[in-house]
């Protein structure tokens, strides 16, 4: 396992962020999956210069598992994944948007809807969650990695095994304290109207499992 610390200039964002810039902490869920739709979107992007890849729709999705018991919410989905160099790179580095490198490398094409730009959506996981794990596997890669942090000093990496290409962002849902409710985001309802107000535009499936995950 490989330990290595946020940078001065990224825990103080992560700080800032945390603290004050959102006061609408459930929009944690509209950054994940507008994250989960990017990456599918540049499978999709990808699948059309690339004639050994195929893009079926049916295999694209987004879901949303919840496990109440062990307050855990995860948000998974069968995009392009990141290799661990991209791990390191993207989520070690805040204000870094791998999106925005992918939109630039490919201006070429037309119509793109790729979201990501300014490298700080994902840190909103942390007003919700005092643990956050991702497992992630990259297109063209058999190998899986882990990535996890408390949002606070730095993060771990170690290889992981995962079937399939792809993402799992794995929230450990806050404790209540005195003046905030964290247990409404592991109820499914609750959740759903979430999806409705900040994601009804995402152009795939965004499937809710309540079953454990
Ligand atoms: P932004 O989306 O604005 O680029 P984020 O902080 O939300 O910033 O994410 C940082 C980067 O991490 C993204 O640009 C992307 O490269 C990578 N990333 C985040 N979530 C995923 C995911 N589910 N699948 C693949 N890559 C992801
Ligand atoms: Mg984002």
């Amino acid at each position: 396992m490989v330990k290595k610390e946020f940078q001065a200039e990224s825990k103080r964002l992560l700080e800032l962020m945390v603290n004050s810039i959102y006061t609408h902490k459930e929009i944690f869920l509209r950054e994940l999956i507008s994250n989960a739709s990017d990456a599918i979107d540049k499978i999709y992007y990808r699948a059309l210069t690339d004639e050994n890849l195929q893009f079926n729709k049916d295999d694209y999705y987004i879901k949303i598992s919840i496990d109440k018991e062990n307050r855990i919410v995860k948000i998974s989905d069968t995009g392009i994944g990141m290799t661990d160099k991209e791990l390191e790179e993207n989520l070690g580095v805040i204000a870094r948007s791998g999106s925005l490198a992918f939109k630039k490398e490919n201006k070429a094409k037309e119509g793109y809807d790729i979201i990501g730009q300014f490298g700080v959506g994902f840190y909103s996981a942390f007003m919700v969650a005092d643990n956050v794990t991702v497992i992630s596997r990259a297109l063209g890669s058999d190998q899986a990695c882990k990535w996890e942090s408390n949002g606070i000093d730095g993060y771990t990496m170690e290889p992981a095994a995962k079937e399939a290409v792809g993402t799992d962002v794995i929230l450990k849902i806050k404790e209540n304290t005195e003046d905030e409710d964290f247990d409404q985001f592991l109820e499914e309802y609750r959740l759903k109207s979430i999806v409705k107000k900040y994601s009804d535009f995402i152009r795939y499936p965004i499937k809710m499992d309540l079953t454990k995950s």
